[in-house]
């Protein structure tokens, strides 16, 4: 028996769901008939692994990490889904959905953007099929993340702001929500993790499990056995971390780590620890952990790193946690800029701040020196110098 699966409602356990507004219900109800035939057609296989292969530059190397590796006494490899085009593994999934979109006579297409990676891999799948994007940011993120609102516009998408309540990601999912709700017929929504009501969270982590069909078998190729003794791999809705653990979900001998940003600590009040203090409860259209208030306003999430700052967990993740199945590690703001150094130190990579959380999580985890490790590295650093300029002048 799979544990681990979607129900045909759309739960896992019982978390996940389709928790929406009426009038939405058409066009996720549209998505949720057709995806799953669609998906699985082979021309629409042969043309995802196509664009995978010569477009995001796919399969992204399994490399052994040797002199990290001999720092932590184990067998650390690394996933490089910082070699993906774009810099992370967001464009797996926009490649997926942007395919989806023309084969349901899509011409418009919307999204949600933090910090604006989700942002540019949509603007990015929408240049390549010529199809009109929108991006929603709130007006707050807009001003912080001026980079990739540039790359986003050169790319021809309108960036939107967001203007209500704290001016951040879940205002921008709202006001996407909304747009979606006014234009039912020609628009098809991009959400950019495996959260969002069913069939969302399903088809995200479809796309995204390409990252651990690869591994078994580049495993197999290096090591002689597909599975590794350990995964750890970064959450903020779960995306690269559900891609990474997809095709190991019913190994039970393979560990399964998923690691959150504690920001200032767990008990901070600035923190995006969702699954240590958060509680079960509705956002996004889905049933989850979320952080909320006794009486169910949300909290405002807290991490130095854009992608993590999220106040919710996907449903997949929040089953995994609360069954057993995965471990839940936080990594503070410091610890996270720390072990970025560090690997730009032992590697010569120098990882996403999200990432980074990940490979300092090894500082936490107990193992055994002939464990064999894989972190999912979820994106390059570039985008963010500003934040390890800054702690480099701190020192
Ligand atoms: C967006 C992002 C994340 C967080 O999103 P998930 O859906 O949890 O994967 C992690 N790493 C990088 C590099 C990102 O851009």
């Amino acid at each position: 028996m799979n544990m681990y699966k979607v129900d045909e409602r759309g739960y896992y356990g019982k978390f996940g769901g389709a928790y929406i507004p009426e009038l939405l219900h058409p066009c996720v109800e549209e998505l949720r008939k057709n995806y799953e035939k669609i998906i699985s057609d082979s021309g629409f296989k042969k043309e995802f692994e196509n664009l995978l292969k010569d477009y995001v530059g796919r399969p992204t190397p399994l490399y052994y990490a040797k002199r990290y590796s001999k720092h932590y006494g184990a067998d650390i490899y690394l996933k490089r889904e910082d070699l993906c085009h774009t810099g992370a593994h967001k464009v797996n999934n926009t490649i997926g959905q942007i395919l989806l979109a023309q084969r349901l006579n899509k011409k418009r297409i919307i999204a949600e953007t933090g910090a604006g990676q989700h942002g540019v891999a949509t603007a990015t799948v929408c240049a390549l099929m010529g199809l009109e994007c929108i991006v929603y940011m709130g007006k707050k993120d807009i001003q912080r993340q001026a980079p990739n609102v540039k790359r986003m516009k050169m790319l021809g998408a309108e960036v939107r702001p967001a203007l209500s309540g704290s001016q951040t990601l879940k205002d921008a999912t709202n006001e996407a929500i909304r747009d979606w709700i006014n234009n039912p017929a020609d628009t098809h929504y991009i959400i950019g993790s495996v959260v969002g009501p069913h069939p969302y969270p399903e088809m995200v982590a479809r796309f995204q499990s390409v990252i651990s069909e690869e591994m078994k078998r580049q495993l197999m190729d290096k090591t002689g056995r597909s599975n590794p003794d350990i995964i750890i791999a970064c959450v903020g809705g779960g995306s690269n971390a559900a891609g990474a653990f997809y095709h190991y979900l019913n190994d039970q001998e393979t560990r399964l780590v998923a690691v959150e940003a504690a920001g200032l600590g767990i008990h901070s009040g600035e923190t995006a620890a969702t699954s240590v203090i958060g509680s079960e409860g509705i956002i996004h259209g889905s049933r989850t952990l979320l952080m909320q208030t006794p009486d169910g306003q949300i909290v405002e999430p807290y991490s130095i790193s854009a992608g993590l700052d999220y106040p919710g967990i996907g449903p997949l993740h929040a089953h995994l946690i609360s069954s057993g199945r995965a471990e839940a590690i936080s990594v503070t703001d410091e610890d996270a800029l720390k072990a970025a150094f560090e690997l730009a130190a032992q590697e010569g990579i120098i990882p996403a701040l999200e990432s980074a959380h990940a490979f300092a999580a090894l500082e936490q985890l107990e193992y055994k020196q002939e464990d064999t490790i894989v972190i999912n590295l979820s994106g390059r650093g570039d985008k963010d110098l500003a934040a390890f300029s800054q702690y480099m002048e701190s020192l």
